[in-house]
């Protein structure tokens, strides 16, 4: 248990915490000069990926998450999908946002609520010093559903956020009970999350909300494919994510999906989206996974030349580009791409090909 035996009141002085210091991803440190590093194949990190910081990590208890609750350790040296995220001050960060802008412009900036009773606030605060320091920067606020509400989410399209970020995680109510509810005495239920994730889409606009999703929970094929279907539906975006197990969760021992899987999800997801195939184009084995994905092998092609479907999928920046490409977001450096934080190239496509093994899932291929 990493339960703080500090005060609240006292917190401030004794802990670097939100809003005045926040976390960064170590894409953006590096982007923004904070850590040393490159990235490979001239990449860039599109979007200034925060997250706010407190003694206890997170209130929540999600059973593959470093910032859990039950998780052993003090929150200070876990991390965030694997991957470390340092803490500096907001002012700081705001400071060398506005001279990144000043010199060749920052795609986003993203600020990522945890399970607090202080978060709601300290997200205004922060949204609000992004604001001043780069006025025309687009903001967006991956919230926490379980403590957010109307009133919150007016408030923070009033302070300027344009995007909301729903971190749904799991494709299905049956999952979302085992991994983030009922089933780890966490304080989230699927109901609300879908509550929030439809006021947030009134308040917001036709795909300006977003749902992260996970491959790798413990769901079936169909349970993705349907929730794509549902979102579109819905006109809020699904944005992939790949399970990557973190040491020390109760998760921790769960092997990573494989590679294949992973990418007919991501082509699948980007039919459904973009070519509307219908549900019954896809069929699935007895255990809910892919068996057959019937669709003419001339718009496969078109999909897969594109490289789209393989890219990360993340908010867009002032022109509409994706921005949060998130380097080393679902993978570690030297690791494979999972989700590209470019558009892929003749030769990682001749990868992708092969990694999909379409002649066993599509007559148009055998
Ligand atoms: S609510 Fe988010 S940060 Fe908190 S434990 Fe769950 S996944 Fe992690
Ligand atoms: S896609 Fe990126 S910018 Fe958008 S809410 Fe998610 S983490 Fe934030």
């Amino acid at each position: 248990m990493n339960r703080a035996l500090v005060p609240f009141r006292e917190q401030h002085t004794q802990f670097q915490i939100s809003p005045e210091y926040a976390r960064i991803s170590m894409a953006a440190a590096i982007e923004l000069g904070l850590k040393p590093g490159r990235f490979l194949r001239d990449c860039v990190c599109g979007c200034v990926n925060l997250l706010q910081n407190y003694p206890e990590g997170c209130y929540a208890n999600c059973s593959y998450c470093g910032l859990a609750r039950e998780r052993p350790g003090v929150p200070e040296g876990n991390s965030f999908i694997r991957v470390a995220w340092p803490l500096y001050p907001m002012a700081l960060i705001a400071e060398r946002i506005a001279e990144r802008e000043h010199l060749s412009g920052v795609g986003r900036v993203c600020l990522s609520q945890v399970q607090d009773h202080r978060s709601n606030d300290d997200l205004l605060s922060m949204v609000a010093l992004i604001r001043s320091a780069v006025p025309t920067v687009p903001v967006a606020a991956l919230v926490n559903a379980t403590t957010m509400s109307l009133m919150w989410l007016e408030r923070l399209r009033s302070a300027g956020v344009s995007n909301i970020g729903i971190g749904l995680d799991a494709a299905s109510k049956r999952i979302f009970e085992k991994a983030r509810g009922r089933e780890t005495c966490g304080p989230h239920t699927w109901e609300q999350h879908i509550e929030i994730m439809r006021l947030a889409r009134g308040v917001f606009g036709p795909m300006n909300v977003n749902c992260h999703v996970i491959v790798g929970l413990g769901e079936t094929d169909m349970e993705l494919v349907d929730l794509f279907a549902w979102l579109k539906q819905e006109e809020v975006a699904a944005y992939l994510f790949s399970f990557n197990p973190e040491p020390g969760t109760a998760m921790q021992h769960i092997p990573r999906q494989p590679i294949t899987r992973h990418r007919r999800i991501q082509l699948v997801k980007h039919l459904v989206e973009e070519f509307d195939i219908a549900p019954s184009a896809v069929s699935y084995d007895p255990g809910g996974f892919i068996a057959s994905v019937d669709v003419d092998r001339e718009l496969i092609d078109r999909a897969i030349e594109s490289g789209t479907p393989f890219m990360t999928d993340g908010c867009p920046d002032r022109t509409g580009v994706m921005a949060c490409n998130r380097p080393f977001g679902s993978y570690r450096p030297g690791e494979e791409f999972r989700d590209y934080p470019f558009v892929p190239g003749e030769s990682d496509l001749e990868v992708i090909r092969v990694q999909l093994n379409l002649g066993e899932i599509c007559p148009a291929y055998a």
